[in-house]
């Protein structure tokens, strides 16, 4: 059987995939090389997270945000054994909902690690008129190797690569490799995992991850150290919000040792040490840690794939591929964090189903310039589109609206007054550039400029828009008026 997709990788850039191109009628097979469907996302990465986010949320508003609320309840106590129970439960129903929709769908599934082994570009000739997608005429051999060593080969017509990414490695002085053993120097994977609360975690790069995981550390009890190589954190992010933020963070008790190089981490009887020095040269320090988080970003995986032999160009591990994400063999594609592009899931998701109905001869497309970008911290961090720095290299001319949670009424019924909404438009058109959002639940306001971005909207159509009353959303109406400097509450 020869069939028409086969994917590489389950995570959500591949399922979802394996999902589309099903219903456009694909026969279709996906291959995945670890026990359970999902990828990073809901293994070892966005859920689980997200599972210790949440709990760790409500541990420490029990502790601490009740009692304003005239809530009088004795002090929480940790059973952190029930806490990772919840974030496997949460884990094991994701996974399995992705088993159920793979079988639904008439997806065939292989476990087995898979590497492309054999292109066979003259077994069917190529039609004069196949246009684009000659690819098809081709048949592709991938051999799928199983955990117990067996192997067997399965044929397609199209191959698309969704395997996703690894953790990066950090070096030390020497340019040795910091050794991560997962129970003392750990990655996001083992910060999951964690036994018992650290005193002392010690996170170096302050990213998504690593704030969302310090967070879930400091919150039940640890004290967390983040060292950063840059003078801010959470590079990209516009960067009034990240300092309006790091504020919020370190009033949380988050302790910032921003523009710190970490030259090594050598593990001790008590932990580990750590140790750094500042990027512009002086003294080198050095941090006793219990736990030391290495979250200094993540890097394409396509290990084992035959992507060589195949004929498939990369560039620093990054599959190369082109606005229709074809490879530069044809008949092969690739998605989600293994291409260029913002290492997240509903990017790997959209470009999933973009190439599966670009497969199909439609016309799929992801656009680039409206992909939200959140932290699940609290407050949450969301922003959608261009920042003020990336205008300002642009020299693009534009206004900005503001507009304070503090003047919000539903946030302070919620005790939830921390953060802005910030509004960018273009100075001549008015059109919607950038929104970025500090605040409870900003992950989820975020949307409605996604979808006004989307659809070339104004500053203008946003504060026309009514807004019910009273919620956190109609801060980003005000913050839409704020841009012709029409803020009603302010
Ligand atoms: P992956 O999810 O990495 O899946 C790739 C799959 O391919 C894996 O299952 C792997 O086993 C398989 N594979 C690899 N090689 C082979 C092979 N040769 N044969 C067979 N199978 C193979 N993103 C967000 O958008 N929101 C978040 O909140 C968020 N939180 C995160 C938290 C953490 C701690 C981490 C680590 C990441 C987080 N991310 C988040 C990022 C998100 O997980 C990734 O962007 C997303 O999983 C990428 O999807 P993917 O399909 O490209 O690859």
């Amino acid at each position: 059987m020869t069939y028409d997709t086969l994917i590489i990788g389950t995570g959500p850039g591949g399922y979802v995939c394996a999902i589309r191109a099903a219903q456009l009628g694909q026969k279709v097979a996906v291959v995945e090389k670890s026990p359970t469907f999902g990828g990073t996302c809901l293994n070892i990465g966005c859920i689980p997270s997200k599972a210790l986010l949440h709990a760790s949320d409500m541990f420490d508003e029990a502790g601490h945000g009740f009692a304003a609320l005239g809530i009088v309840t004795p002090k929480p106590v940790l059973d952190m054994a029930a806490m990772m129970k919840h974030k496997r439960d949460t884990v094991d129903a994701n996974v399995g909902g992705v088993a159920f929709l793979l079988k639904k769908n008439k997806v065939d599934t292989f476990f087995g690690t898979g590497r492309i082994v054999d292109a066979d570009a003259d077994s069917v000739a190529p039609a004069a008129d196949a246009g684009a997608d000659a690819a098809s005429a081709r048949v592709y051999s991938v051999a799928v190797t199983a955990a117990d060593g067996t192997s067997r080969t399965l044929a397609a017509k199209n191959i698309v690569i969704a395997t996703g990414s690894d953790v990066a490695q950090l070096k030390d002085r020497d340019g040795k490799i910091i050794e991560v053993d997962e129970k003392t120097i750990v990655s996001s994977t083992g910060a999951l995992e964690l036994a018992n609360v650290p005193k002392h975690l010690v996170v170096v790069g302050a990213g998504v991850i690593g704030l969302e995981l310090g967070s879930v550390w400091l919150r039940l009890g640890a004290q967390v150290t983040v060292i950063e190589y840059l003078d801010r954190i959470l590079p990209g992010m516009d960067a009034e919000v990240a300092k309006a933020f790091q504020r919020i963070l370190e009033k949380q008790g988050f302790k910032f040792r921003l523009s710190g190089k970490v030259t090594g981490v050598v593990k001790t009887a008590a932990g580990a040490v750590v140790s750094f020095e500042p990027v512009a040269g002086g003294p080198a320090e050095t941090l006793a840690a219990d736990i030391v988080l290495i979250a200094t970003g993540r890097v394409p995986y396509t290990q084992g794939l035959g992507l060589e032999a195949a004929g498939v160009a990369t560039e620093r591990g990054r599959v190369v591929i082109d606005g229709q994400f074809r490879t530069s063999q044809p008949g092969i594609y690739a998605i989600g964090d293994v291409v260029r592009g913002p290492m997240l899931a509903h990017k790997a998701e959209d470009e999933g189903v973009a190439v599966a109905e670009i497969i199909a001869g439609q016309h799929g497309h992801v656009n680039y310039g409206v992909i939200p970008g959140v932290v699940y911290t609290m407050p949450e961090v969301a922003s959608v589109g261009a920042t003020e720095e990336e205008l300002k290299a642009q020299g693009s001319a534009y206004k900005t609206g503001k507009f304070p949670f503090t003047a919000n009424g539903r946030a302070r019924a919620m005790r939830h007054t921390d953060g802005f909404v910030k509004v960018l438009a273009d100075a001549a058109t008015d059109r919607v550039l950038g929104v970025h959002i500090i605040g409870f639940g900003a992950g989820d306001m975020i949307h409605e400029a996604a979808v006004l971005m989307e659809f070339g909207g104004s500053s203008e159509d946003l504060a026309r828009t009514c807004h019910a009353h009273p919620t956190m959303s109609e801060a980003v109406k005000e913050a839409a008026m704020a841009v012709e400097k029409r803020a009603i509450h302010m």
